[in-house]
């Protein structure tokens, strides 16, 4: 039997790598820019971290998390970053460190959904943590970083969408409102919905499923019931938006599929077709209250975390940096063997990249291996050469020849490749 990779999971190759490798670090440089440091946090949490925090009733936690038991622990291989996240943010007593955190992290998460174009079982994100800042101006101002980020990138047609959830007393007035909508269109909603109805009725806005679109026609949305703080903050942070120059979108309908959020709430939409509807970039919020409910002091949050999948999908081809050229060096005779692999070596150290080609093969099949590689510089370490103790040296680009003495080889190929590949 043939093995494949799990089904949603996906081999990145050297040929993509350099995309992602873009990506990563075009990511680290615009959160650093802001100020943010990065964190590793164990890709295996306890299970209850994440029913808890994204919430029982949630997608994520009903039928997509990949969870186990080992050694009597119940475990779960993270969902998503956040929990981890702020797990940790009280684990080590940081708030008491310091009166902002500002963190970052990359990495797979995994989550057992069905496998289409832009999502996958296991995908990567990258996202940042603000702790200890109530807002609203850093509401925007994470906004603004996404955006920056994403311009860095070259994707430019992107749609910000902005709600709030409210806070405390105003999340349970409009749980209210929804019952009060949702009980007698009860039998027209789905299985799911008609569940979740009573505990968590904000999850049918946000259900897939074309019933539920047709019962939430003239819902209450959570702007008609802000409280006067909420409300001050959301105008807060479209003020910053504003100021910021950052062009929006109100939109009521936004919920998000965890149950963490209050407040402000975002998503940023690729607006080309090409991802379809996984096109959503990037999502997140502010979650004010996960800090006390994971034991610490009351410390107010924001995160956000985008697909990088889907990153790669709206960026333009072409943006791939290219790949680096090796000296490439033939062994041609058993001889030629030590003084090829000390040239090598000198060249390495200097920070020049190698190919050593010592297959018993022909000059011909090694000169075909330097031309895949794109090699322009090749050494020939042959006999004739060696009694004379030089190197023979073919400028594959040029198609011409020279000898250069063994000893100094190192400085004058170095130079050589610098002058073509390494100042590329
Ligand atoms: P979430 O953690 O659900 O708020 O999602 C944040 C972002 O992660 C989304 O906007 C997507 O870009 C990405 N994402 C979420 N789920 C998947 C998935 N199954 N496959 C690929 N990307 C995903």
């Amino acid at each position: 039997m043939k093995l494949r990779a799990v089904r949603g999971m996906n081999d990145i190759l050297p040929d993509e790598i350099r995309r992602w490798h873009r990506v990563e670090s075009a990511f680290r440089r615009v959160a650093e820019l802001y100020g943010y440091e990065e964190v590793r946090t164990p890709l295996i949490e306890d299970t209850s971290l994440f029913v808890r925090q994204i919430g029982e009733t949630t997608d994520v936690v009903e039928k997509e998390m990949y969870s186990f038991e080992r050694h009597g622990d119940r475990l779960t291989v993270r969902p998503e970053g956040t929990a981890g996240a702020a797990r940790a943010f009280v684990e080590h007593g940081t708030f008491a460190k310091e009166p902002i955190t500002r963190w970052y992290y990359l990495g797979p998460m995994f989550r057992g959904e069905r496998p289409a174009k832009g999502r996958y079982r296991q995908f990567f994100q990258c996202g940042c943590e603000l702790y200890g800042d109530p807002g609203p101006v850093s509401d925007a101002e994470m906004i603004d970083l996404q955006v920056r980020f994403l311009r860095e990138l070259g994707i430019r047609d992107v749609a910000v969408h902005v709600n709030s959830l409210g806070s405390g007393d105003t999340r349970a007035r409009y749980r209210e409102a929804l019952l009060t909508h949702f009980s007698p269109r009860r039998d027209a909603l789905s299985e799911d919905s008609q569940r979740r109805l009573e505990k968590n009725p904000l999850r049918i806005l946000d259900s897939k499923d074309p019933r539920d679109h047709a019962a939430a026609e003239g819902a209450p949305t959570i702007l008609d019931v802000l409280s006067e703080e909420d409300r001050a903050h959301f105008d807060g942070v479209k003020r910053a938006l504003d100021a910021l120059g950052i062009t929006y979108v109100v939109d009521p309908k936004l919920v998000r599929g965890l149950d963490y959020y209050t407040r402000t709430l975002f998503e940023l939409k690729a607006t080309s077709a090409d991802l379809g509807a996984q096109s959503t970039l990037s999502g997140g919020g502010r979650y004010d209250d996960m800090v006390e409910g994971l034991g610490g002091p009351k410390v107010p949050a924001i995160g956000f975390a985008m697909g990088i999948e889907r990153l790669l999908v709206a960026m333009a081809e072409g943006e791939a940096p290219a790949k680096p050229k090796p000296i490439f060096i033939a062994v041609l005779t058993d001889a030629g063997l030590a003084p090829s692999l000390r040239l090598a070596s000198a060249l390495r150290a200097r920070g020049a990249l190698v190919e050593v080609d010592s297959r018993d093969a022909r000059l011909k099949a090694k000169l075909r291996r330097a031309d895949a590689v794109g090699a322009r510089i090749c050494v020939l370490a042959g006999e004739s050469e060696l009694e004379r103790n030089v190197f023979a040296v073919k400028d594959l680009a040029a198609h011409a020849q020279d000898e250069i003495p063994v000893p100094g080889a190192d400085q004058v190929l170095f130079d050589r490749w610098q002058s073509t590949e390494g100042a590329a």
